[in-house]
């Protein structure tokens, strides 16, 4: 009989997640096996526990794309990576590495790519089953803990910003202020960036401050576009992560004349946009999902050398519901990481 691990799993949507055993996975040819440390809860793995989503995942499965661990077992012809190594399982859990997408290293959106804590099983698991060619590999130097929000939330940020294609000595204008946002602010100070944080809460927009924001907006209190085009003129890039509707607009109307608003928050739903408004002002507006393996080291090689950190709050998986309670009611000050050695 197979052993057993920890899980939480989601047997049904919009239902707390389920806290039970479920076996250890075997790896198979080409994969391999993952013992976790650590793994960050990102607000997607909300919209994966609800279905929010047009693509759904099957239920049961088990979320979690922030996992950081140990290789403990490999499949056989694996050569990518040896036991004993750290590796972090993202997102971009695999692709097919051949078409026009992957070719140009796009793989987010290769249509064969699979999702780690979507698609496939994830983090929320002492043990998670991953393809070598995808995983993250953690410098040394940077924990388990350290690495968990850098691998989703810091990749997404980091490659948002460069898609804004904002340039040193340039504005860019940060919308929520949370997992995503509070990376964003250090990546876009690190990469020589003027930043304008928005958030609706103030807790948030102190951290913003003390993490490097140069000016901060509540967009609650007054017009947020009016604050952020008097205070910058416009910003030159615009990175939305928060996952609420109406800041999608507002985003696009903090966006300067030429500028880019890059969306990456993923709340269910559509926004309209001024037209008149993008056109006359030739505004570009482009999404943007997570990032490929390049950009993974890079985003990784900054929190190694101390330019980005991670604020964490440690909690063990046994806590994952009032988690995500906490993350739904935005009561969560940046990143809550799910602690594996706290459980037994
Ligand atoms: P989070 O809950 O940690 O942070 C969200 C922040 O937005 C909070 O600080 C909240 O106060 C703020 N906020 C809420 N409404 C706002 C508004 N109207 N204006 C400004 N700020 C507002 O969430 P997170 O983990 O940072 O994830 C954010 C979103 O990004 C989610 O929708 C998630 O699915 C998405 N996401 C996308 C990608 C991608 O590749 N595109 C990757 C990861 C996460
Ligand atoms: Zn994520
Ligand atoms: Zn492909």
């Amino acid at each position: 009989m197979a052993k057993k691990m920890h899980a939480a799993i989601v047997t049904e949507f919009g239902k707390p997640l389920s806290l039970r055993e479920w076996d250890i996975p075997t790896p198979g040819p080409g994969q391999i096996l993952v013992k976790t440390e650590a793994c960050g809860v990102c607000h997607t793995d909300l919209h994966a526990a609800r279905g929010d989503w047009p693509l759904k995942p099957t239920p049961p499965f088990i979320p979690g794309h922030e996992g950081i661990g140990i290789v403990v077992a490999l499949g056989t012809g694996v050569t990518a990576v040896k036991e004993g190594d750290r590796v972090g399982v993202p997102w971009l859990y695999s692709a097919c590495g051949h078409c026009e997408y992957c070719l140009q290293a796009f793989e987010p959106v290769c249509s064969e790519a699979e999702f780690g804590g979507y698609t496939k099983n994830g983090g929320f698991a002492e043990y998670i089953l991953a393809d070598p060619n995808y995983v993250a590999h953690i410098p040394e130097g940077l924990t388990a803990i350290n690495a968990a929000p850098i691998i989703c939330a810091g990749i997404t940020t980091y490659k948002g910003l460069k898609e804004t294609g904002a340039r040193p000595g340039e504005w860019v204008a940060i919308s929520g202020c949370g997992g995503l946002g509070h990376l964003a602010i250090q990546y876009a100070k690190a990469m020589g960036l003027y930043v304008c944080a928005v958030d609706i809460d103030d807790e948030k927009l102190a951290q913003a401050t003390r993490l490097g924001a140069d000016f901060t907006v509540n967009a609650k209190s007054g017009d947020p576009v009016a604050a952020v085009m008097k205070e910058t003129g416009g910003a030159h890039g615009v990175l939305i992560t928060a996952p609420s509707l109406p800041a999608f607009k507002q985003g696009v109307g903090m966006t300067r004349k030429r500028g880019t608003c890059v969306l990456v928050g993923l709340p269910p739903g559509e926004f309209a946009m001024p037209l008149f408004d993008v056109v006359a002002n030739c505004i570009t507006v482009r999404g943007s999902f997570v990032g490929n393996r390049k950009d993974m080291a890079e985003c990784l090689a900054f929190a190694a050398d101390g330019a980005v950190t991670a604020e964490i709050e440690l909690q063990p998986l046994s806590a994952i519901n009032q988690v995500f309670d906490r993350l739904q009611h935005g009561d969560v000050a940046a990143r809550v990481v799910l602690d594996f050695s706290a459980e037994t």
